[in-house]
């Protein structure tokens, strides 16, 4: 009975390491996206002032155009000023004259305004090729990490079955069974220690009578409370492994 102690004790820590392995697999792409959350934003910023900056840039060409047509206009107005037969052909040319100006005028409020907004749009661009510039050597490291911590956690699964493979043969059928239920039922934790009493893991109190049972170490029982099966960790055939003392030589240099 001490070895399937020990047994469901080793299979135990070997079962919350692997449930700790797959929840960090089973996080990652969440995570993953998460991350990416930042840099997505400052690259649809940037596309935005990309569109901004390309839609300007368009309107401006249209209104330059329009400026060099108004410019044809007024050349043409002149000559016509010059050749005019009368007074009411000569008022009728200078009142073109007076549209095409107020036209140019127009355009060219349209133009600088137009100008200004562009310079602020090209004034954002720096910082924000910046801040995408920084912002992706942050995410790919932290990406790097959580990728690598993923390929090492599913390595380290895989690696584990054959340990569980031979923990779990080594249990007796029923013992395995009850492990199983227990586990299945109270989210991985099949057993618990049971210290001064009371059931490390549900808290609370066994009756003496039980406890005394427990430190015989030489049956399984069970916490009345939340029907994990609990040991006591005070029994010297589960007491850890004494640690092996480090080399003094090592510590020597820190
Ligand atoms: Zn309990």
């Amino acid at each position: 009975m001490k070895e399937v102690i020990r047994v469901l004790i080793a299979l135990q820590r070997l079962d919350n390491q692997i449930a700790s392995w797959r929840t960090i697999v089973a996080e990652g792409p969440d995570k993953l996206s998460q991350l990416r959350l930042k840099l997505t934003a400052l690259e649809e910023e940037m596309t935005t002032l990309s569109a901004q900056l390309a839609s300007s840039g368009q309107k401006k060409r249209e209104l330059e155009a329009e400026s060099a047509d108004l410019v044809d206009r007024k050349a043409i107005n002149q000559t016509r000023q010059l050749k005019a037969k009368n007074n009411e052909e000569y008022r009728a040319v200078l009142k073109e004259a007076e549209a095409i100006l107020n036209q140019v005028t127009s355009r060219d409020n349209e133009l600088l305004t137009l100008m200004e907004e562009m310079e602020k749009l090209e004034a954002r661009k720096p910082d924000l090729e910046k801040a995408i510039q920084e912002e992706t050597i942050l995410y790919e490291s932290q990406r790097n990490a959580i990728v690598t911590q993923v390929e090492e956690s599913q390595k380290a699964d895989e690696a584990a079955q054959a340990e569980r493979a031979r923990l779990t043969a080594a249990l007796p059928p029923d013992v395995l069974g009850r492990y199983n239920i227990v586990a299945r039922n109270r989210d991985g934790q099949a057993i618990a220690a049971v210290s001064d009493g009371q059931c490390q893991v549900c808290r609370l109190s066994v009756p003496p009578q039980l406890f005394n049972e427990l430190q015989k170490n030489d049956r399984l029982l069970s916490c009345p409370n939340c029907a994990r099966i609990i040991y006591w960790p005070g029994h010297p055939d589960l007491k850890p492994p004494e640690e092996t003392p480090a080399d003094p030589s090592l510590k020597a240099h820190g």
